[in-house]
């Protein structure tokens, strides 16, 4: 199997592997004052000190949580719980773990703008800047990278410009981990989350870095883990393995392949497109348009010729809808339907590269001849 579906999920390295390996028997709840439970706070306070220098920040403003959407959920719903007349502002391309919550807060009678993007699926700082001109209140939720297009967005130049404002501002790194470097001060944002398994880490763990002196609320009721924050007894062999990638993710992968790619398609398949080509994108992603194709059925015929690819964010990949991101930069629904994301990791090789452009031209052309 060519495996380019590494924006859905990526293999787990074997150094992770090996790091969790080795706390399979370390049992104790770190909650415990006994030497079992320390055995396990240890565990979890080694790996919160790796995530926090992974971003520059600091291990006491690192929160675990089950995963990138639970990361973006306490964000969004914990800052309305603790701003009751706070305005939500995001935009039109994020990931459904922000656009859900806020979406249900709009239901709930709370004010949200949703900022537009370019035709390259970036959000333009000017625009944004006069739809939110006159917000006195709020918080401002912005993904670094997006999950189809791989496009990076200003978050940097967007915070420069509203922390005069008083805003605060959250980002959905979970796409931008392991991929572009990450700092939170560089950024300065205020929240950022990320998850493990997007970085060759283990599913279900992911982590919300909110700054010191931030307000929020805890969305989830229960103990006092992660300064109450999420409370729940702590996944202690996940925490050691998002540490560990986290150390392992400081080298950022380059865009060799995915150039390589690109440029392999557009030269052998015809009437073929890059979607987002313009604008500055994360290394690894490659999101192409194969006019009078559908993609769900190409990703098909893909996985029968050994190439794992998607049509778009793999929780919605069932969707017969055309992609809310691709749609979003005014792509018609048919430019937007024949649109497939491939993504790369550092586990790719060149010859993959080369063996799966041929099947994807060969697929192509048969899909095209059965139209004609
Ligand atoms: N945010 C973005 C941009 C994503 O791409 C994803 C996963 O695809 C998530 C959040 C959710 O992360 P998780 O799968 O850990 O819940």
């Amino acid at each position: 199997m060519i495996y380019f579906d590494n924006n859905a999920t990526t293999p787990l390295a074997k150094e992770v592997k090996d790091e969790m390996a080795a706390c399979f028997d370390i049992f104790g709840n770190p909650s415990s004052l006994h030497f079992e439970g320390q055995k396990s706070r240890q565990v979890i306070e080694k790996a919160r000190r790796r995530v926090a220098d992974f971003i520059g920040a600091r291990p006491e403003e690192i929160v675990f949580t089950g995963s990138g959407t639970e990361a973006n959920n306490i964000a969004v719903a914990g800052y309305a719980l603790a701003e009751p007349d706070g305005m939500i502002i995001t935009t039109a391309i994020e990931h459904s773990a922000v656009l859900k919550p806020v979406c249900r807060m709009e239901d709930q009678g709370r004010t949200a703008i949703k900022l537009l993007p370019d035709a390259d699926g970036r959000i333009v700082v000017k625009d944004a800047l006069g739809a939110i001109r006159s917000v006195q209140k709020g918080l401002v939720t912005i993904m670094l990278a997006n999950n189809e297009t791989g496009v990076i967005q200003p978050v940097r130049e967007l915070v420069e410009a509203v922390k005069a404002q008083g805003l605060l501002v959250h980002t959905d790194a979970v796409q931008a981990a392991g991929k572009i470097p990450l700092n939170v001060d560089e950024l300065g944002v205020d929240m950022l989350s990320i998850s493990a398994h997007k970085f060759h880490g283990p599913k279900g763990i992911g982590a919300l870095y909110i700054r010191g002196g931030v307000k929020v609320l805890p969305v989830v009721l229960g103990g006092s883990q992660e300064h109450t924050m999420r409370p729940g007894t702590e996944n202690v062999l996940g925490i050691a393995g998002i540490g560990k990638a986290c150390e392992l993710a400081s080298e950022c992968c380059d865009s060799r392949l995915r150039d390589m790619f690109e440029e392999l398609i557009l030269k052998n398949v015809p009437d073929s497109f890059v979607n987002g080509k313009n604008a500055p994108r994360v290394p690894n992603t490659a999101n192409i348009g194969f006019k009078d194709i559908d993609n769900q059925a190409l990703v098909i015929n893909l996985d029968i010729e050994d190439i794992a690819a998607s049509t778009g964010a793999a929780c919605s990949s069932a969707k017969k809808e055309a992609s809310h991101v691709l749609t979003a930069m005014c792509m018609s629904s048919a430019e937007a339907r024949s649109s497939v994301r491939f993504s790369f990791s550092r586990y790719n090789t060149e010859e993959e590269v080369v063996t799966a452009v041929e099947r994807i031209r060969r697929t192509v052309e048969r899909m095209r001849g059965r139209l004609g």
